[in-house]
């Protein structure tokens, strides 16, 4: 007989949690999951799943001017955003349902509310004060959004709210130029909403491909964003009719809604980990090692509360690879290099590998680059000026393929696949030797051309 009540206590039933909780429960492992807020994380309640459909709504606007390209008649457009929203809802809640049907089902016990340390085994449940204790702990709480402590900050939005709007304001303004503002800022540009970007770098999306932040403050352009740069806000100010933002160079903006999509930062706070010695980074990270393992040995951390690549898939993968390290004898240190990933704005955007920066600081003049840009055909008739961008990134004398970056419809399912290839350390002759698919974008991967220097 164990002398705790549970093998594994989980807390947090977001993605990370809830695969970890589940596997080890299919191990036989007697496992409980604690959620303060609905299970499925970030990813399910407030991320990528409502943020995707938020596109495919807003997308419906452009399609139906281009459908009229393509032959069809369509009068009395409108949008209701009350519609899409509770739908939205609807879906997220069925899925939320089933990750906690998963737990239960495979033997998990869940506790719906708040857990917090009080030592290194033992937890106690917000709601009932009761104890528990468990013999290994994982963390997998996920972040927060965060916003700079700026005045009348308290009038701002983030996005745990953009999906929960009671209405859509005519005027938004969204500050940031990260992922979150940037596929906001589509979105509600999508929708009809003045949108203005107001950013405190000179180019979108930093760490990105250079080329990649030039074409996407174009796209966002030419999907009627307001693109602002090198502003950063100092002052929320609400008037009778919205709200007036103040910037360091005394730029003002009035506007009936503020986003503010300043990042995320692990949600650690209160959450006891002093009380069990866990060590946090100045961000409120867990430390962890390769294998998840924070500096007290029988606690452990993965998904975005750990700041590492802060996305789904990658703390699915982190769970995973605890399961394994802990439960099935082979230690699993789970490989975070040429992970691909995607930006959903509009054209989105599909990048695995170094970007051509990286790759000249890591390579010099070892590197090479292919490079293309086209107006695809769906555009051409509907006389959209949108264009397709890719790069691919190659090093040394066979040619590696180390980077590639997408612009265009699709990108993100196309970049899935090259992720393979750029994982398995595939060569440009390997995609010179492979026949296009025609026609489709994707065909032009495999026929690349060099850069003319
Ligand atoms: P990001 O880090 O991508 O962007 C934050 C933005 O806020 C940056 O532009 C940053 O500027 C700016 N910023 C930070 N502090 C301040 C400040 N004090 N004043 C003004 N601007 C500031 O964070 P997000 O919240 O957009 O996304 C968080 C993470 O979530 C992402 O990094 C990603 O890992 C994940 N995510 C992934 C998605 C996907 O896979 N499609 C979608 C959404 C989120 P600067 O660039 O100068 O630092």
């Amino acid at each position: 007989m164990s002398k705790y009540d549970y093998d594994l206590f989980v807390i947090g039933a977001g993605s990370g949690g809830v695969r970890a909780g589940r596997l080890a429960a299919q191990l036989g492992k007697k496992v409980a999951v604690a959620e303060e807020s609905k299970p499925g994380g970030t990813c399910v309640i407030r991320g990528c799943v409502p943020k995707k459909y938020l596109v495919y709504g807003a997308e419906f606007g452009g399609a139906i001017k281009s459908a009229q390209k393509y032959g069809w008649s369509i009068s009395d457009v409108s949008f209701d955003w009350s519609a899409l929203r509770d739908s939205i809802q609807t879906e997220v809640n069925r899925l939320s349902g089933i990750y906690s049907n998963i737990l239960e089902k495979n033997g998990a016990t869940l506790f719906n509310e708040r857990a917090e340390f009080v030592d290194a085994h033992t937890v106690r449940l917000q709601n009932s004060g009761k104890e528990v204790t468990a013999k290994t702990i994982l963390v997998a709480v996920g972040g927060r959004p965060w916003m700079p402590e700026i005045k009348g900050a308290e009038h701002a939005i983030m996005s745990d709210d953009a999906f929960l709007l009671d209405k859509l304001p005519e005027s938004i303004l969204i500050i940031g130029g990260g992922y979150i503002a940037s596929e906001f800022a589509g979105i509600f540009a999508g929708m009809g909403v003045k949108t203005v970007q107001a950013y405190r770098g000179d180019r979108l999306l930093k760490g990105f491909d250079a080329d990649v932040r030039e074409i996407a403050g174009k796209h966002q352009n030419m999907l009627g964003v307001d693109t602002r740069f090198n502003l950063s806000p100092t002052e929320i100010k609400k008037t009778s009719g919205g709200y007036i933002v103040s910037f360091d160079d005394g730029t003002k903006i009035g506007t009936d809604l503020v986003f503010m999509a300043t990042g995320r930062r692990p949600h650690t706070a209160s959450l006891g980990l002093e009380n069990a010695g866990v060590a946090t980074d100045k961000n409120g990270a867990v430390i962890v090692d390769e294998f998840s393992r924070s500096n007290v040995k029988n606690i452990y951390a993965v998904g975005d509360v750990t700041d590492r690549v802060n996305l789904t898939p990658v703390a699915i993968r982190e769970g995973v690879a605890f399961i394994d390290t802990v439960y099935n004898d082979t230690p699993n240190a789970y490989d975070h290099t040429n992970i691909a990933s995607a930006v959903f704005t509009q054209p989105p955007i599909g990048v695995v590998g170094m970007n051509e920066a990286e790759a000249r600081a890591a390579y010099g003049d070892k590197i090479e680059v292919y490079t293309t840009s086209f107006r695809p055909m769906k555009n051409a008739l509907a006389e959209k000026e949108q264009r397709c961008f890719m790069k691919l990134i190659t090093e040394g004398r066979k040619q590696r393929v180390i980077g590639i970056h997408i612009v265009g419809d699709d990108s993100p399912e196309i970049i899935q696949a090259l992720g393979i290839c750029v994982k398995a350390g595939l060569t440009k002759a390997d995609f010179d030797q492979t026949c296009a698919v025609h026609p489709t974008l994707a065909e032009e991967i495999v026929t690349l051309k060099a850069r003319a220097s």
